[in-house]
């Protein structure tokens, strides 16, 4: 493939495995994956396609873990070009000011409440790191809380913002000066060139017993959908290919995938128990939202559904 923007990964990024095949192919500047980065991007900003003449799409599976991911990605030059420019900072600020309800924060808090009550002791004793803030609002949330709450994140707006709401933040090589009881990814590992290498990383700054969550998009329904393979079907739709979206979501992790690469890095699996879960469970305004929060642990730790996950530090 000739084009420079793009780099080439040949092992699997969350098992290292080389036995890997390929699954889907095609074209970036034509259709159908040229139509459906139209239709993403603009309405978030812009899309340049002169960046992606003669690059492929191509999503391979390991035949070790399971794991779905694109071969070739942005490098890093593409990358910051696409969520710095392509994506409108302003545009995508408005949307996370105005467009989120309360069931939104009070998420946040109900998991926030969780932790705190899974680590036994008192808010300002516990230190957490929220890795790719965003917009900080789980950082403000856990300050609000009495943690010790510190920001990483890329985007020079965003970092911005979470100093203007007095949110610490951490640049990447500081990372390790520090010794977090908890580390949030929500929605970051699906984006990371290196998974394996990054939670080795992340984990060399949590206590022993340090926890870090990784939570990505479900790969539940992805074998059906990857038949069908609709890249017209709107998010949320059933046949929505948004787990292996073009360029960000490189990485599409089965739970399998997620455990091995935890053990990998030297971390296992915890649960955080299920009183405690109900415990701290938040909004019981309404018939649906009480057969959501009784059904959540179920769904999540003992049918295994949803890829959001807790690795203890082992070592
Ligand atoms: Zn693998």
């Amino acid at each position: 493939m000739g084009n420079p923007w793009f780099i080439k990964r040949d092992e699997c990024p969350a098992c290292a495995s080389g036995n890997c095949k390929t699954i889907y192919q095609a074209e970036y500047d034509k259709p159908p994956i040229k139509d459906y980065l139209t239709a993403f991007y603009l309405p978030q900003g812009v899309v340049e396609f002169e960046y992606l003449e003669g690059a492929t799409y191509m999503l391979v599976e390991c035949s070790s873990c399971g794991m779905i991911f694109q071969k070739y990605i942005p490098n890093e030059f593409l990358m910051a070009k696409l969520y710095d420019q392509w994506i409108d900072s302003q545009k995508a600020f408005s949307s996370n000011r105005y467009g989120k309800g309360l069931g939104y924060y009070a998420g946040y808090a109900q998991e926030i409440m969780q932790l705190i009550a899974y680590f036994g002791e008192n808010p300002s004793a516990l230190s957490f790191l929220d890795f790719g803030m965003g917009w900080g609002n789980w950082a403000l949330m856990a300050k609000a809380f009495g943690c010790d709450s510190v920001g990483l994140e890329l985007s020079k707006e965003r970092i911005e913002n979470a100093k203007l709401n007095a949110i610490k933040v951490i640049a990447w090589d500081e990372i390790t000066r520090h010794r977090f009881d908890f580390i949030n990814t929500e929605q970051v590992f699906e984006h990371i060139p290196e998974p394996l290498q990054t939670l080795r990383y992340l984990k060399s700054s949590l206590k022993k017993d340090g926890m870090i969550k990784i939570s990505v998009p479900s790969a539940n329904d992805i074998n059906r959908r990857l038949k069908i393979m609709d890249w017209q079907a709107q998010k949320g739709a059933r046949n929505c290919l948004n787990a292996v979206a073009p360029l960000e979501h490189i990485n599409c992790f089965r739970r399998t995938s997620l455990v091995v690469m935890a053990n990998k890095a030297g971390m296992e699996e915890v649960i955080i128990p299920i009183k405690l879960q109900y415990r701290y469970s938040t909004d019981w305004s309404s018939a649906g939202k009480i057969v959501r929060n009784i059904l959540r642990p179920i769904y999540r730790n003992i049918l295994e559904k949803q890829n959001y996950l807790f690795f203890r530090n082992i070592q």
